[in-house]
């Protein structure tokens, strides 16, 4: 596939979508300072990296924290070594939860969009953890104290945040090891990367999901789900990438592979990159990568490189810093 004309483990497609996070970007001085005071009451408190279970353990806290009705804690299944695939659903108006119920937390409100957040696809690639964290503890916060802005916001959309779809890869990184491949934790526990796992739109073969649970499981959720928008959150070049990120040639890179609705994916991914300070200059001089350079911080993805995968719905997605556990 096309990554491998980059350097494996260099190049890590990644993102982040995001009409969450450009509302939380753009929730303007009142935002800001609520954020700079939650720093202060608890420095550190989301800012390091996890173990699973201590992750587990934080996302239940929050959920039992909640005000009742917007949270709710679930697994959309196991990883290869039985680790949950943990989602935290925040939206205001959540019934109690009923025994018996399907995996899924719920189901759906009727006119309120649905999107998610994926992380750490690649177990090397953790940035996603602490953010999502992070971000549902403000969302909590700003909630329970009232925050016009945060309120609007839960109102008016379901969030489900899922901080880690690889845990069996972040548990076998290490910090400082950006090398990648299985051993530095990309992949999971069956040698696979789950962001080449996913059925190819333009391909006729079906792809042999028995080594991965993890991507049967997204795959399973998004089916009995209809998200709105979706963002995935790697580690790797500072840039907006948006769909697609194949093309029916699937020549390694250089081809604009337009999705019907790319105006709308390059206005996503504008208005996430305009808000990163380095994003937004287009010149994220990474290591490694210091002539790559992005206009506006944002790309198609099959411009950058071809990826012969689809995760069957479009996303933007948004690679952050590379980070490493
Ligand atoms: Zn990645």
């Amino acid at each position: 596939m096309a990554s491998a004309a980059r350097r494996p483990g260099r190049r890590r497609r990644g993102g982040l979508l995001l009409p969450l996070l450009c509302a939380l970007l753009l929730l303007g001085p009142a935002g800001a300072a609520h954020i700079k005071k939650a720093e202060a009451a608890a420095p550190g408190e989301a800012l390091r990296y996890l173990h699973s279970a201590e992750l587990g353990e934080a996302l239940r806290a929050l959920a039992a924290a909640a005000p009742p009705g917007l949270a709710r804690l679930f697994s959309i299944g196991q990883s290869v070594e039985g680790r949950p695939l943990w989602v935290l659903r925040l939206t205001a108006g959540l019934g109690p939860e009923r025994d018996g119920e399907e995996p899924g937390g719920g189901e759906a409100l009727p006119g309120r969009p649905q999107v998610k957040l994926v992380g750490n696809m690649h177990g090397d690639e953790p940035l996603a953890r602490p953010l999502l964290l992070r971000l549902a503890q403000e969302l909590v916060r700003g909630w329970a104290g009232g925050e016009e802005r945060i309120g609007r916001l839960l109102n008016t959309t379901d969030i489900y945040l899922l901080p880690s779809l690889n845990p069996d890869g972040f548990e076998r990184a290490r910090e400082g090891d950006c090398g990648g491949g299985a051993e530095g934790g990309r992949e999971n526990s069956h040698g696979r990367d789950l962001n080449r796992s996913f059925p190819d739109q333009f391909g006729v073969a079906e792809p042999d999901l028995e080594p991965v649970p993890e991507v049967q499981a997204l795959i399973a959720w998004m089916r009995r789900n209809k998200f709105l928008l979706s963002g995935n959150l790697h580690g790797g070049s500072v840039v907006a990438s948006y769909p697609y990120d194949d093309s029916p040639t699937h020549k390694p890179t250089g081809v604009y592979s337009k999705s019907a609705d790319d105006e709308v994916f390059k206005y996503l991914a504008k208005a996430y990159a305009s808000h990163h300070p380095i994003m937004r200059t287009g010149k994220p001089n990474c290591p490694g990568e210091e002539g790559e350079t992005f206009q506006d911080g944002i790309t198609n993805g099959a411009q950058w490189y071809d990826v012969e995968e689809l995760t069957s719905k479009p996303v933007v997605m948004i690679t952050e810093e590379r980070t490493a556990k």
